[in-house]
Protein backbone atom coordinates (compact mmCIF):
# COMPACT_ATOMS: atom_id res chain seq x y z
CA UNK A 1 0.00 0.00 0.00
CA UNK A 2 1.46 3.39 -1.12
CA UNK A 3 1.44 5.59 2.19
CA UNK A 4 -0.70 9.21 2.14
CA UNK A 5 1.19 12.47 2.07
CA UNK A 6 0.24 14.82 4.99
CA UNK A 7 -2.81 16.16 4.77
CA UNK A 8 -2.05 20.03 4.53
CA UNK A 9 -5.58 21.29 5.28
CA UNK A 10 -5.90 19.17 8.91
CA UNK A 11 -4.64 19.83 12.61
CA UNK A 12 -2.11 17.88 14.42
CA UNK A 13 -4.92 15.82 16.07
CA UNK A 14 -6.68 15.06 12.90
CA UNK A 15 -3.63 13.19 11.40
CA UNK A 16 -2.34 9.73 12.43
CA UNK A 17 1.08 10.84 11.39
CA UNK A 18 0.56 14.56 13.53
CA UNK A 19 0.62 12.17 17.06
CA UNK A 20 4.18 12.90 18.16
CA UNK A 21 4.01 16.34 17.81
CA UNK A 22 0.46 16.67 19.42
CA UNK A 23 1.67 14.93 22.48
CA UNK A 24 4.34 17.19 22.50
CA UNK A 25 2.53 20.28 22.15
CA UNK A 26 -0.01 18.90 25.07
CA UNK A 27 3.15 17.91 27.23
CA UNK A 28 3.93 21.91 26.54
CA UNK A 29 0.67 23.31 27.43
CA UNK A 30 0.25 20.97 30.52
CA UNK A 31 3.98 22.93 31.57
CA UNK A 32 1.99 25.96 31.54
CA UNK A 33 -0.16 28.09 34.25
CA UNK A 34 -3.92 28.55 33.71
CA UNK A 35 -3.64 32.09 33.32
CA UNK A 36 -1.48 31.36 30.33
CA UNK A 37 -3.83 29.54 28.54
CA UNK A 38 -6.59 30.52 26.22
CA UNK A 39 -10.44 29.60 27.13
CA UNK A 40 -10.94 26.33 25.02
CA UNK A 41 -13.87 28.28 22.85
CA UNK A 42 -11.41 31.18 21.80
CA UNK A 43 -9.11 28.12 20.88
CA UNK A 44 -11.45 26.89 18.93
CA UNK A 45 -12.34 29.57 17.31
CA UNK A 46 -8.95 30.36 16.49
CA UNK A 47 -8.43 26.85 15.02
CA UNK A 48 -11.44 26.86 12.65
CA UNK A 49 -9.22 30.31 11.27
CA UNK A 50 -6.46 27.90 10.82
CA UNK A 51 -8.51 25.19 9.10
CA UNK A 52 -9.68 27.81 6.28
CA UNK A 53 -6.55 29.53 5.70
CA UNK A 54 -4.23 29.10 3.01
CA UNK A 55 -0.71 29.01 5.39
CA UNK A 56 -1.71 26.04 7.38
CA UNK A 57 0.19 22.94 6.10
CA UNK A 58 -0.23 19.55 8.48
CA UNK A 59 -0.64 21.16 11.51
CA UNK A 60 1.59 24.41 10.95
CA UNK A 61 1.64 27.58 10.49
CA UNK A 62 3.70 28.34 7.60
CA UNK A 63 3.96 32.38 8.48
CA UNK A 64 5.77 31.44 12.05
CA UNK A 65 6.70 27.95 11.74
CA UNK A 66 4.40 27.29 15.06
CA UNK A 67 2.12 24.44 15.61
CA UNK A 68 -1.87 26.40 15.38
CA UNK A 69 -2.88 24.02 18.34
CA UNK A 70 -0.13 25.53 20.24
CA UNK A 71 -0.21 28.71 19.53
CA UNK A 72 -4.21 28.94 19.63
CA UNK A 73 -4.20 27.97 23.11
CA UNK A 74 -2.00 30.59 24.39
CA UNK A 75 -3.78 33.46 25.56
CA UNK A 76 -1.46 36.45 24.36
CA UNK A 77 -1.10 33.76 21.31
CA UNK A 78 -1.95 36.02 17.88
CA UNK A 79 -2.21 35.19 14.04
CA UNK A 80 0.88 36.44 12.42
CA UNK A 81 -0.73 37.20 9.12
CA UNK A 82 -1.43 41.11 8.91
CA UNK A 83 -4.10 42.07 9.11
CA UNK A 84 -4.58 38.79 12.16
CA UNK A 85 -7.04 36.27 10.94
CA UNK A 86 -8.37 35.55 14.39
CA UNK A 87 -9.72 39.00 14.93
CA UNK A 88 -11.93 38.74 12.24
S1 LIG B 1 -1.68 32.66 9.40
FE1 LIG B 1 -3.02 32.72 11.22
S2 LIG B 1 -4.92 31.70 10.57
FE2 LIG B 1 -3.30 31.16 9.10
S3 LIG B 1 -2.46 29.21 9.84
FE3 LIG B 1 -1.19 30.88 10.66
S4 LIG B 1 -2.06 31.30 12.71
FE4 LIG B 1 -3.60 30.14 11.54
Amino acid sequence: MIPLPPCKKCLLREMAEGTDALLEVKKALQRLPEKDLAPEEVRERRLACCRGCESLSAGTCLLCGCYVELRAALRQGGCPHVPDLWDR
